[in-house]
């Protein structure tokens, strides 16, 4: 299956959704978790920072997760081709919705619309309070660990801040899971680009897509658990699949 092949798929969609994982953004320079150079691989100690229990539990937790906050790639990223190929494919009218695991915000920043867009785990860019649900601009609450306070407070209630990000542990929203259900559920096409597919309950998108009768196509660069059930596996590097196949689908040209 060539880029060329699948692109026809896509050119002849009703409904495409897009599910985007941690892979999307490594040419980006971030790491993700699980590939060869993922952060949990060189250090599965990190995975106690992603876990809601420890994080509440533990307050060295939380000043680790605050100083890795401070030192986050996503703060000097900038989107590359893939990024930019799927903000292309909504412009030209191809995309129902991008449903993405990254909380790095780079699909916003390539051009991607909030209208089409989920970030299903949320988004770095704000702090949240786990008492009541107040949100600030992220480098505000950043300033504040940065002028001296390692585990910053709620301004508005005094409880505990974190990333507005998902944590293990913690549920999604689940009216924006909602969405991603229906959309998967009701389109022809669905594509996964850079995910392991193996944390759910975001992983089962793709599995209700194949089940309401969908074609499922992979762009990864290892294999997933999927892959046998996927009319097509990409195998290879986001950043150069995606804008040949965008290109084969709508003329856009890498760099655009
Ligand atoms: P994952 O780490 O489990 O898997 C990433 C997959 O992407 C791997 O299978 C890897 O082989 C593949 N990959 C790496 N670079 C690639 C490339 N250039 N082209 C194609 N494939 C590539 O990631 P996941 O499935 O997204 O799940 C991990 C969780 O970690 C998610 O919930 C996500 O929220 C979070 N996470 C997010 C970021 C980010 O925002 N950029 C980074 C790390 C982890």
């Amino acid at each position: 299956m060539s880029a060329a092949e699948a692109a026809t798929w896509i050119a002849s969609a009703r409904s495409m959704v897009v599910l985007t994982g941690a892979g999307v953004s490594t040419e980006s320079g971030i790491p993700d978790f699980r590939g060869p150079d993922g952060v949990w691989t060189r250090d599965p100690r990190a995975e106690r920072l992603s876990n809601i229990g420890y994080y509440i539990a533990d307050p060295s937790v939380r000043r680790e997760a605050w100083q890795r906050r401070l030192d986050h790639p996503a703060w000097g990223a900038e989107p590359n081709a893939a990024h930019r190929a799927l903000a292309a494919l909504e412009v030209a009218g191809r995309l129902e919705l991008l449903i993405t695991q990254n909380i790095d915000g780079l699909h916003l920043a390539a051009g991607s619309s909030s209208e089409r867009l989920v970030e299903i785990h949320g988004s770095i860019r704000e702090s949240a309070c786990l008492s009541c649900g107040d949100r600030r601009p992220m480098p505000e609450t950043l300033d504040r660990v940065r002028a001296g306070d390692p585990d910053p407070a709620c301004l508005a209630c005094g409880g505990m801040l974190k990333s507005a990000t998902v944590s293990f542990g913690q549920n999604l929203d689940p009216v924006l899971l909602a969405r991603c259900d229906e959309a998967s559920a009701n389109c022809d096409f669905f594509l996964a680009i850079g995910t392991g597919l193996s944390v759910y309950p975001v992983a089962r998108l793709p599995e209700t897509a194949l089940a309401a009768g969908a074609r499922l196509v992979i762009v990864n660069a290892e294999p997933t658990p999927l892959d046998f059930e996927a009319h097509a596996v990409l195998r290879g590097r986001a950043g150069e699949i995606l804008p040949a196949l965008v290109e084969a689908v709508v003329g856009y040209r890498r760099g655009a």
